[in-house]
């Protein structure tokens, strides 16, 4: 059996403590701790909930990060306290749920316990939100309020794209909407969904919407290695020669080239096809003074390219155009400035194979 890497009692007892004993997924809250009861025990308590591991705490485990070291995947940090329910819900039904969005719940639920404290000072919460895209024309701040198996509900903080209008034209007029703007993605999630039925809102007293959407199963990413082969693209985007002959990528490499080539064609500019292609120049050229955002649209956008089916204008259902990644963890912008009418774009993905990917990608935006 693969090594552990444990939590000490001290560990899971404080864990439980800052959540008040209450199990940590969003909309469950069930309480982890009461009496034992029977013959001689009423000196003894029972436990009921599990500190689970964010990052898994052995090799074979879901989540698990070669580039953490033991003493981070047995710290607190690494924690999260919940039912036995949904320890095994995150760990073994739906282990898709990534790192990133398992420390956003922890956080709600650790400020929920915070409050419930009722305490008289202004302590400032660290943000609990994520960016989520549904469809082209709106994408908000939200966070994750209810996760079912096949249901996430979000609520709106604020719009980046789009309005309260939009989200109820997209709501009420589900059925006749382009069938390409039937997704959601989640920056935290590095993972975007096809949505099955007419999305619903609730509006709350305070005025904001509490969005749930019905998805699909995510889609099964493909092998890189069966990626076919390609010619060879240089960093200017121009066939490279080798003594005469035209140089080819074949497997991993052609997919990876592929990325630069998809993030770069600007969506609806391609005349055969004008469902294919990417937002990232309009985010760009729209979202540049403010580079943290930006990232998190690119984020998404590598996200949709990566796990979105199309349908292409003439009504044939495609593959996503980067199939053969699984989960995009991040995407940041190496610099500001453009160089031959191009920006550079770190990526640190999981591919179909499970392996991780780390490099720059060249998007040309244009001038
Ligand atoms: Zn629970």
């Amino acid at each position: 059996m693969a090594k552990r890497d444990n939590f000490t009692p001290t560990t899971k007892k404080i864990m439980a403590e800052r959540v008040a004993w209450r199990c940590s997924f969003p909309n469950c809250g069930k309480i982890t701790i009461g009496p034992r009861m029977g013959e001689n025990e009423n000196d003894k308590s029972l436990n009921l909930g599990e500190a689970a591991h964010i990052v898994a705490a052995a090799e074979d485990g879901p989540r698990y990060d070669s580039n953490t070291t033991p003493e981070y995947r047995k710290s607190i940090d690494n924690g999260i306290w919940m039912c036995r329910a949904h320890a095994r819900f995150i760990d073994t039904d739906y282990k898709e749920f990534s790192v990133e969005t398992l420390r956003l719940w922890k956080l709600e639920a650790e400020e929920k316990a915070y409050r419930a404290l009722s305490l008289q000072d202004n302590y400032q919460f660290s943000s609990k939100s994520t960016l989520i895209a549904l469809g082209f024309e709106a994408v908000f701040e939200g966070t994750w309020e209810a996760v079912d198996k096949n249901e996430w509900t979000f609520k709106v903080k604020q719009f980046i794209e789009g309005n309260s209008s939009k989200l109820k034209d997209y709501a009420d007029n589900y059925g006749s909407i382009d069938c390409n703007q039937k997704f959601i993605s989640v920056v935290s999630q590095g993972d975007a969904r096809v949505i099955q039925e007419p999305i619903s809102i609730q509006y709350l007293d305070d005025g904001s919407e509490l969005i749930s959407v019905r998805i699909a199963p995510k889609v099964i990413a493909s092998l890189p290695e069966n990626s076919g082969m390609d010619f060879m693209l240089g960093e200017d985007g121009d066939i490279v020669l080798e003594g005469g002959d035209i140089k080819m990528v074949t497997g991993v490499d052609k997919a990876i080239q592929s990325i630069s080539t998809a993030a770069s064609m600007q969506y609806g500019e391609w005349f055969a096809d004008r469902t294919a292609g990417s937002f990232i120049a309009q985010y760009y050229n729209k979202y540049k003074s403010n580079v943290a955002l930006l990232n998190q649209l690119i984020k998404l956008e590598f996200i949709r390219l990566s796990l979105v089916p199309r349908t292409t204008s003439e009504g044939k259902l495609v593959k996503p155009p980067l199939n053969f990644i699984k989960e995009v963890k991040t995407a940041n912008l190496k610099a500001i400035a453009l160089k031959n009418s191009s920006t550079v774009v770190t990526l640190s993905l999981v591919l179909g194979n499970g392996d991780e990917w780390n490099g720059d990608q060249t998007v040309y935006i244009g001038t």
